[in-house]
């Protein structure tokens, strides 16, 4: 294959079409390889408060989006309370922001491919890559090609990511509480269910730490929670796989993640919330940091700028994992919840400090304090009221 790009990034999911648009907005010549762009691919698609105020340009999205208010924790239907979101989650199919941002990116001037690669090898001072329509020779890689990267393997094979899997399934139409999250959580199990409103269906799945359950036991899960929350089957329903790619860069070494003629972005690097499994603001993060160091002559400087924008996130994410879900504490906390003001009002600060990515304990407190506050005004335990909107 002719090309004369500067730049090839495998992937076009989050990261590899962000980064695709900014360094194109550059001149840099881009080329970005994906067979399947723009494509559903398994995932939640909620997108937090913040990340909206950190990308402004996604509020293009809003009005293909469904814009959810509250959280709903349960551990079955019967048992669970609501939670106000002080600022909303939107959700979004993943074909929709793949297809966005492939456009933008083109737009900038990046050129796609839809090929799969299949190999990379280094050749003549340049990365030859073999893919599903010939090779292609590109002088810089960029592996944003999600959690199962081949271009880690091969540029960064000493470097291992942790990957949780997941199953997902997308029934038709809206859910028993179509305009909230909701998640289910199970005792003794670091891992959770989700049910998320899109605007024409659901996105119902459940993601568990690796060798907790297999398939056919998620995939039951699923449709338990939906026998018993909506009572339907899941038959016919279109249902996915995938791993999510969770951060384990400790100690503030980054220096896996990059080298003199490649770097990983997103999935790619690990760079999902180890405690949520969210990485869709990560990854454009990832990208717009890169993007950055490139773009101003110092490709090297991406391992120090992701390792100040994320390490404190991830150390809290692991810290979040190991308290909440590991030692079972977490479901104490829901379980706690349905009945005690002092935890549910708990419960809801810790969700309203993750949608804001706000990791202060201040932050936390004053949030805690503020929830308390309007739930002693409502009489009943927090499993037969909702929590009031605090101002
Ligand atoms: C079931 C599930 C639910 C999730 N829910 C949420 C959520 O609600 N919110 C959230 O923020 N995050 C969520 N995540 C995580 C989120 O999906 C990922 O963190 C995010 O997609 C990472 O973006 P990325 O660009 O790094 O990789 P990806 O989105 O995985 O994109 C990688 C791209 O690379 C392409 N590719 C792979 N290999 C090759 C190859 N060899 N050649 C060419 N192209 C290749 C793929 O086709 C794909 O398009 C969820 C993940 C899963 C699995």
């Amino acid at each position: 294959m002719e090309h004369r790009a500067d730049i090839g990034i495998v992937g076009a999911g989050p990261a590899g079409a962000r980064a695709a648009e900014l360094l194109a907005a550059k001149d840099v010549g881009v080329v970005l390889l994906d067979p399947k762009a723009p494509w559903e691919k398994p995932c939640g698609g909620g997108l937090t408060a913040h990340a909206f105020r950190e990308i402004p340009e996604l509020a293009e999205l809003e009005s293909v989006a469904r814009v959810v208010t509250s959280v709903r924790v349960e551990t079955s239907p019967e048992d669970g309370f609501s939670i106000p979101l002080d600022h909303p989650i939107w959700m979004v199919p993943r074909r929709t922001l793949a297809r966005w941002q492939l456009d933008r990116a083109l737009r900038a001037g990046a050129e796609h491919l839809s090929v799969r690669v299949r190999d990379a090898r280094r050749a003549h001072g340049a990365w030859c890559l073999d893919t599903s329509d010939g090779e292609l020779l590109v002088p810089f890689l960029v592996g944003a090609d999600g959690a199962a990267s081949l271009v880690r393997r091969v540029a960064a094979p000493g470097f291992d990511v942790e990957l949780a899997p997941t199953r997902v399934a997308y029934p038709d139409g809206s859910g028993p509480y179509p305009d909230a999250v909701i998640l289910k959580f199970y005792p003794g199990v670091s891992g959770y269910l989700w049910d998320f409103p899109r605007p024409s269906h659901r996105s119902v799945g459940v993601v568990i730490p690796n060798r907790t359950w297999r398939r056919p036991r998620m995939d039951g899960e699923i449709d338990e929670y939906r026998m018993s929350s909506d009572g339907r089957t899941s038959t016919g329903v279109q249902r996915a796989g995938a791993v999510i790619g969770t951060a384990q860069l400790g100690h503030g070494d980054y220096s896996a993640i990059a080298g003199p003629d490649f770097v990983l972005l997103g999935d790619a690097a690990g760079f999902a919330d180890p405690f949520t499994g969210e990485g869709i603001q990560n990854a454009l993060r990832s990208a717009d940091l890169f993007a950055r160091a490139f773009t101003s002559g110092d490709p090297a400087a991406y391992p120090q700028l992701a390792r100040r924008a994320f390490e404190w996130e991830f150390r809290i994410g692991r810290l979040l994992r190991r308290v909440l879900f590991d030692s079972g504490a977490g479901h104490r906390l829901v379980r706690g919840s349905l009945e005690s003001k002092g935890w549910c009002a708990l419960a809801t600060a810790i969700l309203n400090g993750m949608n804001e990515h706000d990791g202060r304990v201040m932050g936390l407190v004053t949030r805690w304090a503020r929830t308390y506050r309007a739930l002693r005004s409502v009489p009943g335990p927090p499993r037969r009221t909702r929590v009031p909107a605090t101002p």
